[in-house]
């Protein structure tokens, strides 16, 4: 791992157009369980994967005030940013950094200080709730407080012409069966096309269509660097594969 670990820092230190895209396992090492890694929900719980679904989500008032229920419940977890994270905001304050992608939807990133301007969170974020009906937008803490004191299966209060709007509210994150925001997409697109070095962390690279970043930056001419703890699904375009602790590894890449 010594190896690649000064490879990987020969080529961070030497790019001008990093593009970073991040994935579940750099934030594993915050408390937050991935998904699709060898202890993540969905490998233990495939049920958990189709109860996240957006046309469940619609149907379904009793999915609804359970994962309602669940959030309170985990709300007083604080979970804080880890090395990794931080060591991201070094790459940035180097000026370095043209765009941070993340999947992940914890909000870690902004926690640990990077610039929200260059951070797109592909798959939306669990900071904020939105109505389905009217696309007003809330802070997540302000229906959570709704759903403490008793309204199990809360509906939007957006006053239009006099009436609440009473359309359905959801976690401003993306589910199966939504769509991605156009113009993140479009702005990860672009970014990976001028980077000159993409650099995956934590991601199995297996989700798409974010994943195409990396075989995009790659035709683009960018070196790849990839940091996971297991192997992804794109280890065969990397230039170098860094198979390590994320919070060590990362903080190893880019120090000074
Ligand atoms: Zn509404």
């Amino acid at each position: 791992v010594a190896d690649e670990i000064s490879t990987a820092r020969a080529l961070v230190t030497n790019a001008r157009h990093v593009v970073v895209l991040t994935g579940a396992g750099i934030s594993t090492a915050s408390g937050i369980p991935d998904f699709r890694g060898p202890e993540g929900v969905w490998t233990k719980d495939p049920h958990a994967e189709m109860l996240s679904s957006f046309d469940v989500w619609r149907s379904d008032p009793e999915v609804r005030r359970r994962a309602w229920r669940a959030r309170v419940a985990r709300r007083d977890t604080v979970r804080q940013p880890n090395d990794g994270h931080r060591a991201l905001v070094q790459l940035e304050r180097d000026d370095r950094l043209d765009l941070l992608i993340t999947q992940n939807i914890d909000g870690l990133h902004h926690l640990a200080g990077s610039n929200p301007q260059l951070i797109v969170e592909i798959h939306g974020s669990e900071r904020e709730a939105v109505c389905l009906r009217c696309g007003a937008r809330q802070a997540m803490a302000i229906v959570l407080d709704r759903v403490a004191l008793g309204d199990d299966d809360p509906h939007c209060d957006n006053v239009l012409g006099g009436t609440a709007c009473g359309g359905l509210l959801k976690s401003s994150t993306i589910s199966f069966g939504q769509s991605l925001v156009a113009t993140d997409l479009l702005r990860s697109e672009r970014a990976s096309q001028h980077a000159d070095l993409l650099l995956a962390v934590g991601s199995t690279l297996s989700v798409y269509p974010i994943a195409n970043v990396v075989p995009t930056a790659k035709r683009a001419g960018a070196q790849i660097v990839i940091v996971n703890g297991q192997p992804t699904e794109m280890d065969d375009l990397a230039d170098v594969v860094v198979r390590d602790d994320i919070t060590v590894a990362l903080p190893a890449l880019v120090a000074d």
